[in-house]
Parts: structure tokens; sequence; C-alpha cells
């Protein structure tokens, strides 16, 4: 199987993931469902554009390029824009000029602030623009990264960072190289219920930790790679780990407050399903940590659906469900010798905001950032060893920066 992957795509996607692919169904190659290119797709489906040309903004306001104009940039990303304290949309990135077009009309981005994959360096040149924000599909984050970097720009990446360490290692040097900011637009650490949960890990109430469980899962319309970056390891590398399920094991660390040393792991791709010649079906990750402590992570592409974390201590327990998502999230609360109560700290909406803001203060007043390269990469790690995993049928040890024990 690795020999019929094409070493681009195998070195994109890492040696780990395409091992565990190769083991989770020897017989299907590689289909290259979608190339390692940035190129214009179509205006997503259901946009929502501004009715009302963008406020007048602070003169310290940072001007960010948008690159890569898909469903989570235009509909969820550009309009909070307007609730930053000093960010705004300077210019967008775009393979599809129609779209660029009606984006930037709609966000007041004059003509000459609209570039595409191809003018992309000319950024460089245009002082209107100091951050840049990559929102394309995981494959091509760190390439896009690297080249933001070279123009001079600070970057606040999407996602999973990247598909391989080897990737995340080469855009935390690119930031170094630039001495500009990179951070990873982890959303859920702006966001009330989950900063809640932090906290209350902190102050031990629930007792001792002993077990998380999160389920990070939907159901996959019937497309192929080809119609679906998110089912092309090119794209996508292994599927639903990268992308939903990157949430829960976010989750598991933030709420258990250290890192595991060791990881168990099993994926599956169902035979003869369009949807899974290239990506896993489910992933199912256990994780123990040094305190004893064990986390349940599973992720699907083929479930009827699930957005949910538990957290039992000794003395009480934690249940967040939706936990991670864009909005209504629901979180219960258990303590010894209490009636269990609903906690709601607070809009979530204010995640997608807060989290640019946090961006801009970095820049502006070099304040830590709580979602650097570092966090993506040791992320990208952990998802090497839970493919590795995977791959060998065995537990893997883990390092505390998340590389795997020799
Ligand atoms: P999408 O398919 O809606 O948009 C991707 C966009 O990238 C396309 O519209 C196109 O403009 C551009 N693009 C350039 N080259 C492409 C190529 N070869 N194939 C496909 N598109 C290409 O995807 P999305 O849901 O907006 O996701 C974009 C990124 O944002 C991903 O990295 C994803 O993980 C991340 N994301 C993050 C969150 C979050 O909550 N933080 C939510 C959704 C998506």
């Amino acid at each position: 199987m690795r020999n019929r992957l094409s070493r681009r795509v195998f070195l994109a996607t890492g040696s780990a993931t395409a091992a565990a692919l190769a083991v989770a169904q020897p017989a299907v190659a590689a289909q290259g469902g979608g190339g390692l290119r940035a190129e214009g797709q179509p205006m997503p489906a259901n946009v929502r554009l501004p009715a009302e040309p963008p406020r007048p903004r602070r003169s310290d306001s940072v001007g960010f390029a948008i690159v890569g104009l898909g469903d989570y940039a235009i509909n969820w990303m550009m309009p909070r824009f307007q609730n930053t304290q000093r960010a705004h949309v300077a210019a967008v990135v775009s393979g599809n000029p129609d779209k660029a077009r009606r984006i930037g009309e709609a966000y007041g981005v004059p003509a000459d602030a609209r570039y595409d994959y191809q003018t992309f360096e000319a950024i460089a040149r245009d002082p209107r623009i100091e951050a840049v924000y990559i929102a394309l599909p995981s494959g091509l984050h760190a390439e896009w990264t690297e080249r933001a970097f070279a123009a001079g720009k600070h970057v606040l990446c999407e996602k999973p960072m990247a598909l391989s360490s080897a990737e995340g290692a080469r855009m935390i040097a690119a930031s170094e190289r630039a001495q500009r900011k990179l951070m990873i637009a982890y959303r859920c650490h702006f966001e009330p219920h989950n900063l809640l949960a932090m906290d209350l890990m902190a102050q031990k109430a629930l007792g001792p930790l002993r077990l998380i469980r999160s389920d990070q899962e939907y159901r996959m319309r019937p497309v192929t790679p080809a119609q679906n970056w998110r089912l092309s390891r090119a794209l996508a590398g292994g599927g639903p780990l990268e992308d939903f399920g990157l949430y829960g094991l976010q989750a598991a660390l933030y709420l258990a407050q250290e890192m595991p040393e060791a990881v168990t792991a099993s994926g599956f791709r169902p035979a003869g399903d369009p949807r899974f010649t290239e990506v896993f079906a489910h992933v199912g990750t256990q994780l123990r940590f040094p305190s004893g402590a064990i986390a349940q992570l599973s992720t699907s592409y083929d479930s009827s659906g699930a957005n949910t974390i538990e957290v039992r201590g000794a003395t009480g327990a934690l249940t967040m469900d939706p936990a991670i998502g864009y909005s209504g999230h629901k979180m219960r609360l258990r303590q010894a010798g209490q009636a269990s109560r609903d906690l709601t700290p607070g809009d979530p909406d204010v995640q997608f905001w807060r989290q640019v803001d946090h961006f801009v203060d970095a820049i502006r007043d070099g304040t830590r950032i709580k979602t650097p390269g570092e966090m993506g990469l040791r992320d990208v790690r952990l998802m090497e060893a839970i493919y590795a995993s995977v791959a060998s049928g065995r537990t893997i040890g883990l390092n505390p920066d998340g590389t795997m024990r020799a």
C-alpha cells in the first residue's frame, strides 16, 4: 500500500496516517480525491452576507486577509469581525473571482485587495494587511501559512494545524524566522462553557479525575473524495479525527490538565463505501494519564451524530451536550451531596471574535497566545500516535510533548 501512495500525498498526510489507513483496508489504493493545490470552489450554499457595510474601525485595528472563502470563513468567522475590538477584514484571497467580488463588496474590501492564489505573494507589499487567516482545507494549511510568513504577515490558522508533525514544525520555524505570531484557531478556548469546565477541573470540583468520555460524530452525505475534500486523504488526513474528533482530543487535554502517557486506538473503514475509500469512518481512542485517569474518545463520519463530553471524578460529574459546537451548549454539574444543576456561563457566540481579539492583543501588545503553534503541533503528534496505534494494534507510550516513546 505504501508503495502505491504518491510520495507527496504520503508526506503530506504523515506516515502514521498512511500506515493506519493501509492497515484499516489494505485492498484500497489512495485515489487522490483532491490534489494539494489551492483552487477556487463555488460559493457555499446559504451564505449570509452582512446587510450593511462594516462600521468604521479604530486606528489600531489589525487588517486580516481571509484565505479560502468556504463555509466556515464566510458564514462563521467573517461576520464576527464586526464584534472584535480591533480587527477587520482588509483583503480576501480566493480562486473564484466572482466569489471574491461578491464577498469583497459585502465586506467593503476594495477591488485591489482581492487577491487570488497566484497573486497571493503581492500581499507582502500591501500594508493594509497585517495578518492572514487561513481557512483552507487542512492539507493546505502548512503551505499557505509558510507563504504568509514569507510575506511578513502574522498567521491565525484553522485547526487542525497540519496533517503531519513535520509540517507543523515547519510552520513554527517559519513563524520564528519571520518574527511573526502564529495562533491556531481553537475557538473552544474562548467559549464560556468550555472555559468554565476548565475552571471547574482546575478547582477539582469533581474530586480527583477518573474518566473522560467524548463523542464527536456525524453522518457524512453519500459523496466521494472528489466531491468533498473532507474525504480526501491528501486534504484531510485520516478524516473525522483531524476534523471533528480533534475537539474531543483537545477537551480531554484541557479538562484532564495533564498530558497522556499512553494511547491505544482503532479505526475502521467499511469496504465498498465510496465515502471511505481514503479516510476512516470511525476512530476510537483511549488515552491513559499519569494520574490514572482514562479518556475514551470516539469520532465518526458515519453515525447518527453526537457532540458530547462527560467527565467523572471520584465525587462528581460534568456533562456537556452539546459540548463544542457553535451554539446551543448545555452543561450539567453534579457534585456529592447536591442536586444536579445546569450551568449557563454565557453566550457561546463570543468564541468566534474573542479568539481574534486574543490574537490581535498578541500582535499589538505582545501578550501570550493561549493556543499557539506549539499546541497545534502537540495535537498533531498525538494524532500521529493514535494512527500508529491503529496501524500496529498496540499501545503507544507517549512523551510529555506528545511524541511517541521509542
Ligand atoms: P469548505 O469546503 O466550506 O471551504 C474550503 C474553501 O477552501 C473552499 O471554499 C475554497 O474557497 C478553498 N479551497 C482552496 N483550495 C481548495 C481545494 N483544493 N479543495 C477545496 N477547497 C479549496 O471548508 P470549511 O468547512 O470552510 O473548512 C475550512 C477549514 O476550516 C478547515 O481547515 C476546517 O478544519 C476548518 N474549520 C474549522 C471550524 C472551527 O470550528 N474552528 C469549523 C469548520 C471548519
